[in-house]
């Protein structure tokens, strides 16, 4: 199996695990995210390994501080069936967990995100989520579809009160944390003033939560349609007025140098949108980035 640049290490020495969750059933418009960690993987032996941003290198040795990720490939997932999909993602993200590994999840599509997030919090049951997205993702339901990619942050928040105590869910503590945030229905956006944190379209409060998840247990979710759809066109759902991606890089180490990062996940890059293919270039880009910093 190909992998992902340089993420050859060994699973038993490994500190990051990396894999893959090609699901794009309940994707609300283009479809095609099932492509993604293939490509992703396919196209990485177009980056260099070298990161010169964080002056850290994707093939240090374990011994040199190096990352040490091990890429076990994709989840063969059975795209009819968005329950046994999701268990799927979550026995695997359990699995990685148990070895006390990181995992970092590839889309896919945003609902997968679900499995994984079932998997962390059960492991850490004071998670917090960081949510880059165009979208806020807390509808209650989509076409009466309570799993999809456009609900998937409100089901983080269900799951989240499900095993809180009473006490702690009497008191007001807000555990979501959303950036880049553009698209959705009022009644979202009604949600999110009562019960998440939200930054619409940018970053630019991101001074304010610091403080507060400040080494914590952090679940980060990064839907690439954060990113302006003039430097990121590859994505199912686009929306315009996005942040750049010097933006979503510097916010990531902002994350990452703050909180404790427990487990990562990078959704909805769509390769057959992708027409010259500098949306999956951005992709692999990124994810480097992402396992050099956390
Ligand atoms: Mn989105
Ligand atoms: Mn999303």
């Amino acid at each position: 199996m190909e992998k992902f640049i340089s993420c050859d290490t060994a699973f038993e020495k490994a500190k990051i695990v990396l894999f893959g969750a090609g699901f794009d059933g309940t994707t609300s418009y283009r479809p095609g995210t099932r492509f993604a960690p293939s490509k992703i993987r396919a196209e990485s032996f177009g980056i260099e390994t070298y990161s010169p941003f964080l002056d850290k290198d994707l093939s240090d040795s374990i011994e040199n501080g190096g990352a040490a990720v091990c890429d076990i490939g994709d989840l063969d997932l059975p795209y009819g069936n968005t329950v046994r999909v999701l268990d799927m993602v979550q026995k695997q993200a359990e699995t990685i967990f148990a070895a006390n590994k990181k995992p970092v999840m590839l889309g896919g599509e945003h609902l997968i995100t679900l499995g994984m997030f079932k998997a962390a919090l059960a492991k850490y049951p004071d998670l917090l989520i960081v949510h880059f997205d165009a979208h806020t993702d807390l509808r209650e339901s989509y076409i009466d579809e309570p799993l999809s990619h456009s609900t998937v942050i409100k089901r983080c928040y269900d799951e989240m009160q499900k095993h809180s105590s009473n006490k702690k869910k009497n008191a007001k503590s807000v555990r979501i944390f959303q950036f880049g945030i553009r698209s959705g229905e009022r009644a979202e956006f009604e949600f999110a003033k009562q019960n998440t944190y939200l930054c619409k379209n940018d970053f630019s409060t991101l001074a304010d939560i610091l403080p507060i998840i400040k080494n914590k247990p952090v679940y980060l979710t990064v839907d690439l349609d954060v990113l302006d759809p003039s430097e990121f066109p590859g994505t199912g759902t686009p929306e315009a007025g996005g942040v750049r991606y010097g933006d979503l890089l510097r916010a990531t180490e902002a994350i990452a140098q703050t909180a404790n990062i427990i487990a990562a996940d990078i959704v909805e890059l769509n390769p057959m949108l992708d027409s010259t293919g500098i949306s999956i270039a951005l992709a692999c880009k990124y994810l480097r980035e992402v396992l050099l910093m956390i």
